[in-house]
């Protein structure tokens, strides 16, 4: 009889966490480490899951493969709540709304762009966004409807894999690894997000800073919308994404390094920019600040695919973590059966010069 083959995954944020389960159920015999579990980006996230909506002209590659992973969606989440009882959706749509004319013509170029792919997005005039939703503000002229877009809510989605990883028999172990080589393992994932360079110092993933808050609902306040609501507000992105409790809204953006600091100023604008088209928002209790690093690469598409023999890399999702899980599940686990998922070819990470460079030893050379 075959020995059962032994994988080890570093680092369970969303990714390795989601990584692990699918291959204790495969068969592997799992360890995962991670001193914070479920502590990281994906933590904090907003959990939109928005490919469309974010399309750009000259953005296909990051277009197409978000899309393939929101269409696995629906399955990966009911493979969770058959799993353990967790529903994690928490809004089925999202809607983009523009306050001024040159917003509402960037709302026409996105429909046309991403209409042309094939993915369905209407435009609505004033009337239209109104009657959707009767709580944003009356400056608002037009708005962008993505009817297949929902939102997960990120920390149940954390909580439903750790149970799910637990039932599988997935080895939790709290400890960071500080040597990948060192691990006796048949695989290994690495799944470290922002922090995965300090263990292959040639990936060209870097830390993108976003604050991000937390509202909750206060009875007599207006109820939170019913779809994630994301708008521009003098030049600055802001989302509402709802929750059963509140309101998360995002995010910022900068690149500061691992500065975990919440700056007040961050604070203000992302208040002030979300009262600009949830007036109603000044009633909520503002519950939570904090900060995450988007693991984030030089094309915006992540890095998932062997490094060497032993090692599959899982990284690099940026803003798009959430959205990209069920998609990069089925690319590693694909990868450990030896094949190459064709969704998810794009994400070689072997299209960046500094991995493709000769290694000089058997676990990967000078990193
Ligand atoms: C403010 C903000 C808002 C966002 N909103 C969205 C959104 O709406 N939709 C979306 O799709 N994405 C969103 N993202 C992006 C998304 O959160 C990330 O892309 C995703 O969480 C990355 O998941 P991960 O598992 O790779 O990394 P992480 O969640 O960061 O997990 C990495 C884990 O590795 C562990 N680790 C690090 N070093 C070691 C080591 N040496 N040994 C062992 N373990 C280690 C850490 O403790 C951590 O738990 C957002 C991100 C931010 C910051």
């Amino acid at each position: 009889m075959d020995r059962v083959r032994t994988l080890a995954v570093v680092g369970a944020g969303a990714v390795g966490l989601a990584v692990a389960w699918r291959c204790a159920v495969a068969g592997w015999s799992v360890t995962l480490f991670d001193p914070a579990a479920g502590s990281g980006a994906s933590w904090v996230a907003g959990g939109m899951l928005a490919p469309l909506s974010e399309g750009w002209p000259g953005e296909e590659r990051v277009l197409e493969f978000g899309a393939a992973s929101l269409a696995r969606w629906p399955e990966f989440a009911e493979r969770i709540r058959v799993e353990t009882g967790v529903e994690v959706f928490v809004a089925e749509q999202t809607l983009t709304v523009a306050l001024d004319s040159a917003d509402a013509a960037d709302l026409r170029t996105v429909a046309d762009w991403v209409g042309g792919h094939g993915h369905e997005l209407r435009v609505l005039d004033r009337a239209g966004v109104r009657a959707l939703e009767p709580t944003l503000s009356r400056t608002v002229r037009a708005g962008l409807l993505a009817p297949t877009e929902p939102a997960i809510d990120n920390r149940r989605l954390l909580d439903a894999l750790r149970t799910a990883c637990g039932s599988a028999g997935v080895e939790l172990r709290a400890e960071s690894v500080e040597d990948i080589d060192a691990l006796p393992h048949d695989q290994i994932v690495l799944a470290a997000g922002a922090a995965s360079p300090r263990l292959w110092p040639r990936l060209p993933v870097r830390p993108v800073k976003g604050e991000i808050l937390r509202l909750r609902h206060r009875p007599g306040a207006a109820p939170p919308p019913d779809r994630v609501i994301r708008a521009r507000v003098h030049g600055r992105p802001v989302y509402l994404v709802p929750r059963a409790s509140g309101i998360v809204v995002g995010a910022t953006q900068y690149e500061a390094g691992f500065d975990a600091t919440v700056t007040v100023a961050g604070v203000r604008d992302l208040i002030a920019d979300a009262e600009a088209i949830v007036p109603g928002i000044g009633e909520y209790e503002l519950a939570e600040s904090s900060v995450g690093f988007r693991p984030s690469s030089p094309d915006n598409l992540p890095l998932i695919g062997r490094l060497t023999d032993r090692l599959v890399v899982a990284t690099g999702h940026g803003r798009n973590g959430m959205l990209t899980v069920p998609l990069t599940v089925d690319a590693v686990s694909s990868l450990l059966a030896g094949e190459v998922l064709d969704d998810a070819k794009v994400a070689d990470p072997q299209r960046f010069s500094a991995l493709s460079a000769p290694s000089l030893s058997s676990a990967g050379g000078i990193r």
